[in-house]
């Protein structure tokens, strides 16, 4: 047995943790020191020397990308297929329990998982429906607050009620809610990990073959784990130390979607017989870039500590741009990134980095201009794509009538002469007779007398649906999707719609076809289940907000969120200003600010070689113009890791820059994140700081009065 391709590529405490016993093991370490790597080489350990059999794992990580990179690494590891492995992510492997298990999960067979756009219209449809106001009840707040309940384990009719008004409408929107999918078969994102936790909690046989099914459990990125995805790797691994995690406390970002880093905490007093493995080299970048990165999650309070060092020398400097608006900005990346390409560089290894996904757009531009191959990540993918949706709603319907988002979707889509007045109609019905939208339809047509247009329009889709249903027998997936988009009169339909957009559209249904073809049920799951309805969950799954698509030779465009884990030769982080990043939302919430601060750690060090930081003077974004300032990020850095690239003759802010960076060095009377009190305004907590000597301001969130600018020679604040 030759185990040395899987301990030779390792430092000692890289190998500490793949050889350790077999019991719960916590590897607690900063960005690129060869987490991911270690988990991988665990796996293929327990393999190899433990003797546990490939079906005994389960390994989660965060992103399907992600999953696919382990496979593709412990295959490449052990030289066999990790077919019988559950491999994926929280989301993906719940799907495959339900599906295994839709019965015990009090699930129809055919239910259909909604990505968080079909949710948003289902809720604002109910919301309509309820006769609420959407301008008090927006319904983007009422799908976090109840992606928010679920996230904690909570069903609507298990809460008390408060007094409170707004909590009281809130909970009855989601038992609303809960109902409607109960009735159509929908499952959402966080139902799929709430209904997975439930079916094991409920099912003691289930629960008890998972538990002695899964020998070793492994979890990447743990710190990003909410409290029920915690609990469902509690249940299965219950009475045994069989949970191996990876994580790092600085690179928790999901906080804002119920991430709970308490789940570090946990895991130690819960998994008492627990080891804590810490590593601290890191492999993926210089010098500057980890010494800069460093420094500025030090800024931080609430973290456990720890430091990272490279053997890598230090490499080039930081580079710093002052752009002189978000066109300058988009112009000196891509001018970057063409010197780059024309030194040999690969496209692939360029990625742009930016909050939000609004500030692609530019950049876009300007690399469609040079002709340069470029990528997005987490905008409007494939799946989420208004004509691939329409298709993909007929495919649901054909396997579950009663599947009502995909229902109204394409009741008039193509347009069929079904007037709103028929529409109303049905919803009433359905709301009335408590079912779903198809069976009010029929409902309709038996009860109630309609103008003859109307009525054979209705006649006319649920015949549709039921032959498209009756001749998709025995048809290979592709040829269901074919025949879809042929007898659904979608092509028509974009065949009549003028210019490139329906060209797009018409090339894109063809991709789907091509999509079905190269569909692996195999890879999606090891048994026999229903192949349409796993092609349809997974054109959900990888609509997901997290989801990245495979790599090819083009340049990587994503927000940070989505950056976790991956690394790239040549980094650019962009909009690096107050108001954009940190975001405005977080200026005045420490607690929000400190998980600015770590996304941009995580920024930082997904550069290997280079990494550029730039900012604009002026911003047009969100169709508003604004002069905001360099982000304090930037001032956390410390100078000597930096270098000011000017393009201008006329930059000014970046010298302030260095300046205050200096200021920082000298050590100031207030630290950002301390406690003051205020004769006036009472107890806060210092934000900002900036200027120097008798000019020197604090920005304080003062717990009563609010967010204030005070200079400091006046102030006279006293350190709590
Ligand atoms: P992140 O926190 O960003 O997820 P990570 O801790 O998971 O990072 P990896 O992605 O596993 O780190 O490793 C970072 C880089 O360092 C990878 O390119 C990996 O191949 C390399 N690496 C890790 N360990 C070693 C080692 N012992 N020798 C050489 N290269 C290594
Ligand atoms: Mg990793």
């Amino acid at each position: 047995m030759d185990i040395t391709k899987i301990i030779d590529p390792l430092n000692d405490a890289q190998r500490s943790a793949v050889t350790a016993p077999n019991r719960a093991v916590l590897v607690l370490a900063g960005a690129g020191s060869g987490k991911t790597r270690v988990l991988v080489h665990r796996i293929a350990w327990q393999i190899r020397v433990e003797g546990v059999s490939a079906y005994g794992i389960l390994a989660v990580t965060f992103t399907n990308k992600a999953a696919r990179e382990m496979r593709n690494r412990l295959e490449e590891l052990l030289g066999l297929s990790t077919h019988t492995m559950w491999i994926g992510t929280f989301h993906g492997l719940a799907h495959r329990l339900l599906r295994r298990h839709a019965k015990q999960a009090k699930l129809p067979d055919t239910f259909q998982v909604m990505d968080s756009s079909d949710q948003l219209r289902v809720i604002k449809r109910l919301v309509a429906g309820m006769n609420l106001d959407e301008t008090k009840w927006p319904p983007k707040q009422i799908q976090w607050f109840i992606n928010a309940q679920k996230d904690e384990g909570k069903r609507a009719r298990y809460q008390l009620e408060t007094g409170d008004v707004f909590q009281r409408q809130m909970l009855a929107v989601y038992r609303a809610y809960e109902e409607l999918c109960d009735r159509s078969g929908l499952v959402d994102f966080a139902e799929l990990l709430l209904r997975a936790h439930e079916l094991l909690r409920d099912n003691a046989d289930l629960l008890e073959f998972y538990q002695q099914r899964f020998l070793q459990v492994h979890v990447d990125e743990f710190q990003d784990t909410n409290t029920i995805q915690y609990a469902w790797l509690r249940m299965l691994t219950e009475g045994k130390d069989n949970l191996f995690v990876v994580g790092d406390d600085d690179q928790s970002i999901y906080g804002w979607r119920g991430a709970r880093i308490e789940n570090i905490f946990n895991f130690q007093q819960q998994y008492p017989n627990h080891q804590v493995i810490k590593l601290e080299q890191n492999y993926r970048s210089t010098g500057n870039i980890l010494n800069a990165a460093n420094k500025v999650i030090s800024m931080n309070e609430a973290r456990m500590g720890k430091e990272l060092w490279t053997e890598a020398g230090e490499g080039e400097l930081i580079s710093l741009y002052a752009a002189f608006n978000e066109l300058d900005e988009a112009y000196f990346v891509v001018d970057r990134i063409k010197a780059w390409i024309n030194e040999g560089g690969l496209r692939s290894d360029a990625a742009i980095l930016y909050r939000s996904n609004a500030q692609s757009r530019q950049f876009e531009e300007k690399l469609m201009a040079t002709g340069t191959p470029y990528r997005v990540y987490g905008g409007l993918r494939f799946f989420e794509r208004a004509e691939i949706k329409n298709a993909l709603a007929y495919l649901r319907l054909m396997s579950n009538r009663d599947d009502d988002a995909s229902f109204e979707r394409v009741i008039n889509t193509p347009t069929r002469g079904l007037g709103a007045k028929a529409i109303d109609d049905i919803r009433l019905i359905a709301k009335d007779q408590d079912m779903s939208l198809w069976s009010a339809a029929i409902a309709l047509l038996k009860q109630k007398p309609m103008a003859p247009r109307a009525k054979n329009a209705l006649v006319g889709f649920l015949e549709l649906i039921d032959r498209l249903s009756t001749q998709a027998e025995g048809l290979e997936l592709y040829e269901k999707v074919q025949m879809v988009n042929e007898q659904s009169g979608l092509i028509e339909l974009y065949k009549n719609e003028k210019g490139d957009r329906g060209e797009e559209k018409l090339e894109n249904l063809d991709e789907l076809i091509n999509a079905a073809r190269l569909f692996d049920a195999e890879q999606e799951n090891e048994e026999n289940l229903n192949e349409l309805d796993l092609f349809l969950a997974h054109a959900s799954l990888e609509a997901g907000d997290m989801q990245g698509e495979e790599f090819e030779d083009c340049v990587q465009l994503m927000t940070l969120h989505s950056a976790k884990g991956l690394e790239f030769k040549l980094v650019f982080l962009v909009g690096m200003e107050e108001g954009l990043f940190p975001s405005q939302q977080s200026s005045d919430d420490i607690a929000r600010l400190e998980e600015e601060r770590r996304l941009c750690y995580v920024g930082m060090t997904r550069a290997m070689r280079q990494l550029y930081l730039t900012y604009a003077e002026s911003r047009r974004i969100y169709g508003r113009e604004s002069y905001p300032r360099p982000s304090r990020f930037l001032r956390e850095i410390p100078a000597e890791c930096i270098q000011e690239v000017r393009m201008r003759a006329t930059v000014s802010r970046p010298q302030a820059i260095v300046k205050s960076v200096d200021l920082m060095a000298q050590g100031r009377q207030f630290k950002l994140g301390q406690r003051v009190g205020h004769a006036k305004f009472g107890e806060g907590v210092v934000l900002q700081l900036e200027g120097e000597g008798a000019q020197e301001r604090a920005q304080i969130n003062f717990k009563q009065a609010g967010v204030k600018w005070l200079m400091l020679s006046y102030a006279q604040l006293e350190a709590l």
